[in-house]
């Protein structure tokens, strides 16, 4: 059998048609996009390749210049984009080029809006820069042949419904992507034009771009043999961006980069490019994105930087050097100190790594907190995009504690908002002069939160409370325990102890109360057997009749729910009800028969569940009481 002869024809999988069509038909704003990405996908393969040279030197033998070249063909509509890279053998051409290589595809589809400007920075997020092509081009040919193989695979595709691939000979090593354009993208065999777009996106990649030199028309015949002789002239300006240095480079420069790195769209909302020689001897590349990616509470997330050692790639998605948290982070670190020949596995053992890991996370978090004091906007929209996940870092994170903690932001009475823009130490420089804690109190939401009745004492004293609402911010809070030596109290939790912030007029006049008030509790506590834990009189509240207080060491409803929903066993606890002695209902309380009295109760520990945010039990019995007494009104 020869091997032209296993040709094959495959239908792309249902989500790489919808995708393609879409490509064909509706994301034409931005067309030039597609040389980005095929550039990008060659610059790859040569790092790819570079990196297995480390283990068998002879692959790059016959062809070791690697670089990129572009070729065009006016008379036949015809685009090359060929590498000398790592190439692809059949099974990967099927794999990388007819189904899905990532989840991503499928959720690029779900995102779509309608909208060709948004949609086509979507392409790059997903994953599917290679049927970019198919954007410009109504048939796309690629050609390729693995480092190290001898044959050659041919894929050919019109983007519709189908490819062919079949074995082929002499080809080259790497790959070869030939472009029929189509009619309207004429202008993508027009030298100048090329060299510009290259330009514009692939300046800083490290692997040279290379094109014909042009020929002007005006030369004689001579000139024009003389110029037969083909002469291949760099594009770009191919060296690695990070190996240049800041005052070499422009901003655009650095926003370009990133989309090489990311396949985030948007522009980056901050970056920090750092040299360091001595003790550790590494250049990092940090960026902060300004968007979530879709993934990022998916374990599998693409996370970590690109890992480089002595300018030589050696994987993407380096998990090590930086923390869960900062699990956002995008960047490039370049190494001198690492071994060549490192892998994974070793990267989880090596010493150099901790240092390495501890030097970055701190050039991350050093990074966040300029921004949040120089640029208090962009970290506003850096908080919105990543808020949830920096929650975590004080948990995780304990060398950088603190300054993790400063880095948060929440919502407070101060505004009674629900925007979280208030950082801990805004909060301690509005503290009352004899006020030793920081108060906070957590909810399911932030209108269960912002209205609490717990809230009355501390509105009337005019002292501020960070109202939380995330399903993290308990959690969180279990794991602070102190800011600059303030500690954390939890409003809703055991006895409110206001310290020097409480009265001793009230303390005394709640002793007596207390004791006046015994026989009252006491039938309190007969009526909610099995609902609360204790019954006490309040000096949290000024205008509700009760509420609720957690037990000092009890979990609280988000927690609760949290285990819960992770399938574990939540031990059963009753609440504190506290009771606002002076309040009309209270008083009136007092008098009632027993009927009304346990209906009262009742309904008056009901309501203090729902201000909490949680419903009564049985919500259809609280209903039927709460029917009854406004029946006895009108009957009045
Ligand atoms: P991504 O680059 O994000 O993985 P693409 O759609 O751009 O997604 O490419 C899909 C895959 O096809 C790549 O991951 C790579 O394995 C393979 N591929 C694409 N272009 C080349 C190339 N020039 N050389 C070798 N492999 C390539
Ligand atoms: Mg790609």
């Amino acid at each position: 059998m020869t091997i032209e002869a296993k040709e094959e024809t495959l239908g792309f999988q249902t989500e790489v048609k919808q995708l393609l069509h879409l490509m064909i038909h509706s994301l034409y704003s931005h067309p030039e996009v597609f040389l980005r990405e095929l550039v990008s996908n060659a610059s790859d393969a040569a790092d790819k390749l570079r990196f297995a040279t480390l283990h068998d030197s002879k692959l790059m033998e016959e062809d070791p210049e690697l670089a990129i070249r572009i070729t065009t063909d006016k008379e036949a509509s015809l685009l090359t984009i060929e590498d000398n890279g790592i190439g692809m053998n059949r099974d990967e051409v099927i794999e990388n080029l007819g189904t899905i290589a990532r989840s991503g595809t499928a959720e690029f589809l779900q995102k779509l809006t309608g909208d060709q400007k948004k949609d086509s920075h979507l392409i790059g997020q997903f994953g599917v820069g290679f049927y970019s092509a198919f954007i410009v081009a109504d048939k796309v040919i690629v050609e390729t042949r693995k480092a190290g193989e001898t044959g050659g695979v041919y894929w050919e595709s019109e983007g519709t419904g189908e490819f062919i691939v079949k074995n082929t000979d002499n080809v080259q090593r790497g790959t070869k992507i030939t472009l029929h354009l189509k009619k309207e993208h004429i202008n993508f065999t027009d030298g100048w034009h090329l060299r510009s777009v290259v330009r514009k996106y692939s300046d800083h990649i490290s692997l040279p771009v290379m094109m014909l030199k042009e020929t002007h028309e005006a030369e004689d015949d001579k000139e024009q043999e003389k110029s037969q002789v083909i002469e291949w002239e760099t594009i770009n300006t191919a060296k690695a961006l990070w190996t240049c240095s800041k005052s070499e480079l422009k901003d655009e420069d650095y926003k370009e980069f990133y989309k090489h790195l990311s396949p985030d769209m948007s522009e980056p909302l901050k970056w920090s490019h750092n040299k360091v020689e001595g003790k550790l001897d590494y250049t990092s590349l940090l960026y902060i994105p300004s968007k979530a990616p879709f993934d990022m509470y998916n374990p599998e997330m693409q996370r970590g930087l690109k890992l480089y050692i002595q300018r030589v790639y050696i994987m993407d998605d380096a998990k090590q050097f930086l923390p869960m948290y900062l699990r956002f982070v995008k960047g490039v670190l370049d190494s001198n100190d690492l071994p060549l020949n490192i892998s994974r596995e070793l990267l989880q053992k090596n010493a150099q790594v901790n240092s390495l890991k501890s030097v970055i996370t701190k050039r991350v978090l050093d990074m966040l907190d300029k921004m949040a004091k120089k640029e208090p906007e962009n970290y506003q929209k850096f908080w919105e995009a990543f808020g949830q996940v920096m929650k975590e870092g004080p948990a995780e994170d304990f060398a950088n504690r603190e300054q993790a903690a400063s880095l948060l932001r929440f919502s407070s009475t101060h505004t009674g908002e629900k925007t979280q823009n208030i950082s801990l130490d805004a909060y301690i420089e509005r503290m009352k002069p004899e006020q030793e804690k920081i108060y906070y109190l957590c909810a399911q939401s932030h209108s269960a939160v912002a209205n609490s009745p717990h809230l009355e004492v501390f509105r009337k004293k005019g002292i501020e409370v960070l109202l939380m609402s995330d399903r993290i911010d308990e959690w969180l809070m279990s794991h602070m325990h102190e800011f600059k030596e303030k500690q954390f109290e939890d409003i809703s939790k055991g006895t409110l102890d206001l310290g020097k912030l409480a009265d001793t007029e009230d303390k005394e006049k709640k002793e007596t109360v207390s004791k006046e008030k015994e026989a009252l509790i006491k039938r309190i506590k007969e009526t909610l057997k099995g609902r609360v834990e204790e019954v006490r009189v309040t000096d949290r509240l000024t205008e509700s009749p009760a509420c609720l207080v957690t037990g000092q060491h009890d979990l609280g409803e988000q927690m609760r729910q949290m285990l819960k929903a992770a399938g574990q066993e939540v031990p059963e606890s009753h609440p504190i009800m506290e009771i606002n002695p002076s309040h009309p209902l209270i008083l009136r309380l007092e008098k009632e028969d027993s009927e009304h009295f346990d209906d009262l109760t009742r309904i008056l520990f009901e309501q203090a569940q729902l201000a909490n945010g949680k419903l009564p039990e049985d919500s259809g019995e609280y209903v039927q009481r709460m029917n009854k007494l406004l029946m006895e009104l009108l009957s009045d």
